[in-house]
């Protein structure tokens, strides 16, 4: 059989626990950019500068200014966002006790938002935040906090370093709860769980990642060279990798998903 969608559905018709492992091409169908595509905002904002806490922090001291379009474009982007027809094929995938995990190295939400309930977020998730003083963790609802944000653009240019925090939301021991996401050189999150779940998983789905932010990219090597599982991988420019999969699928997320459900579902 050389059909690759064919052989896709096949595997997963006969999985009852797959695992689907996504990168920032997940979301590229919702509207929010990849770090790699061209002509996102990340050719304006370079990753590494405005990724790290530092980056931030002496930004807003030095440009302002670049500090607020980026929070602006940004906000622009997340305000529009919804899941796409990948992110509900994942959902619908669960629901049929095909799919059990999802892992993620997106910070968007959508797997959640979409109906995924095992979702293991590697580098953190925007909507949930964290104490900077007892650690304690929140997710602040979506509306709350793009309001907030909001709130916080419209006063910028009379705010200084201490009035900005006052915009962060408050812990109910009273600190400041920061985003909690993943800044380069922070520690990746759920790592153990991350390698159990895809150790245990009977099949992985691989969508849209460029496969070299680490240690993400060595949960599948590691699933891989565990146990034999048919890996299917969905990309519609590279299959990085393409060396551990059994189906190397060249398209994009949410119409190669959309055309696998409905395959499915037949
Ligand atoms: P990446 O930007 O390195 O690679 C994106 C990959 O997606 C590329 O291989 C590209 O060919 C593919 N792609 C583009 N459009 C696609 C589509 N429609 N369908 C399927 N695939 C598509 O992203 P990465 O590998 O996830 O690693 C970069 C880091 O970027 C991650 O750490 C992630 O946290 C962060 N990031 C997250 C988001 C998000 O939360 N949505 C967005 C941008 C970056």
């Amino acid at each position: 059989m050389s059909d690759p969608i064919e052989r896709a559905v096949r595997i997963l018709s006969a999985s009852k626990r797959a695992l689907a492992f996504s990168g920032a091409g997940m979301s590229a169908e919702s509207g929010i950019p990849t770090f790699r595509d061209p002509g996102g905002i990340w050719d304006q904002f370079d990753p590494a500068e405005f990724g790290t806490t530092g980056g931030l922090v002496s930004m807003i001291m030095r440009d302002p200014g670049r500090i607020r379009s980026f929070v602006e474009e940004t906000l622009g982007i997340f305000k529009k966002a919804s899941p796409n027809a990948g992110h509900r094929a994942l959902a619908r995938l669960e629901e049929m006790g095909i799919l059990r995990t999802v892992i993620t190295q997106n910070i968007d939400d959508l797997h959640s938002e979409a109906g995924n309930t095992q979702v293991i977020e590697l580098h953190g998730n925007i909507y949930r935040h964290r104490c900077l003083a007892c650690e304690s963790k929140r997710k602040i609802p979506r509306e709350d906090l793009l309001g907030r944000v909001e709130a916080m653009l419209a006063r910028f240019a009379e705010l200084d370093l201490e009035s900005l925090a006052s915009f962060l939301p408050e812990c109910t021991c009273t600190g400041r709860m920061r985003p909690d996401v993943v800044m380069f050189g922070e520690a990746v999150q759920d790592v153990p769980e991350a390698f159990a779940a895809a150790e245990d998983c009977d099949a992985m789905i691989i969508i849209g990642t460029s496969g070299v932010v680490y240690p993400a990219a060595q949960i599948p090597h590691s699933a891989a060279a565990r146990r034999n599982i048919p890996i299917i991988e969905i990309n519609p420019r590279e299959h990085p990798f393409a060396s551990i999969s059994e189906v190397s699928i060249t398209g994009t997320n949410a119409e190669t998903m959309a055309e696998i459900m409905r395959r499915l579902d037949n």
